[in-house]
């Protein structure tokens, strides 16, 4: 098999049906109906249901294709992502559902490494809030001039605009209406970061990698979702 011979159907790619080659036995299967593996990765991935084998193990091409053009509810689903600590996104489950008939704030993420944003996207949804995800900062602004978002939460550090540069131009645009929420590995120094708040107008700073409970008290800061259900 070729390392590109992944996807089998492209037409089937839906939230029920994702049809590929396992990438060490060849041999087609429904991804999106297959187990979750076990291993302690970061990153979990799914099991050939043939040959049993998860794909942790296979080339990053493989990885990459299987990704990008992976069903939303498999990129984003809970059990891709390890948790550590606690397992907190299957104990709240049950939030969403609830809060999906209401008027929920509307946040949108921005980062260029799918893993991220999907993982982003995976907490943001399962706090309540309704999520939208691009992958660079011109898209976002793009979409922003069409979309009314409350929080955008963007990497700081992107190829071509950076998120500081992003937040700049939002808040020229729609001033204090979309909160700004910045994440970053990288400026975790103080001056960094009265710089993004003072002359980038950042509202909040998060450090990568995104903790959950640190992600929950940011949003709700910015975007309270107790005053988004009684309005
Ligand atoms: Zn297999
Ligand atoms: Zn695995």
């Amino acid at each position: 098999m070729s390392d590109f011979d992944l996807i089998i159907d492209e037409t089937a790619v839906t939230g029920e049906s994702y049809i590929v080659a396992c990438w060490k036995c060849a041999e087609k299967f429904n991804a999106a109906t297959s187990s979750w593996c076990g291993c302690d990765a970061k990153l979990r991935t799914l099991e050939c249901p043939h040959c049993a084998s998860c794909f942790c193990l296979a080339p990053f091409v493989y990885k990459r294709r299987f990704w990008n053009d992976a069903p939303k509810t498999l990129r984003e689903h809970a059990s891709r992502f390890r948790i550590p600590g606690r397992d907190v996104v299957g104990g709240e489950q049950s939030r969403a559902p609830e809060a999906s008939a209401l008027r929920r704030p509307h946040v949108l993420i921005v980062d260029d490494e799918e893993p991220i944003r999907s993982l982003a996207a995976c907490y943001v949804e399962q706090l309540g809030y309704k999520v939208t995800t691009v992958s660079s900062a011109e898209e976002a602004l793009l979409m922003s001039d069409t979309v009314s978002f409350n929080v955008v939460l963007t990497d700081a550090l992107m190829p071509k605009m950076d998120g500081r540069e992003l937040c700049r131009r939002l808040k020229e645009a729609h001033g204090d209406q979309i909160k700004v929420i910045l994440m970053t590995s990288l400026y975790t120094a103080n001056h960094y970061r009265t710089e993004a708040r003072h002359v980038f107008k950042v509202d909040e700073y998060l450090a990568k990698p995104l903790r959950y409970d640190e992600l929950r008290a940011a949003l709700q800061r910015a975007a309270p979702l107790h005053l988004a259900l009684a309005s």
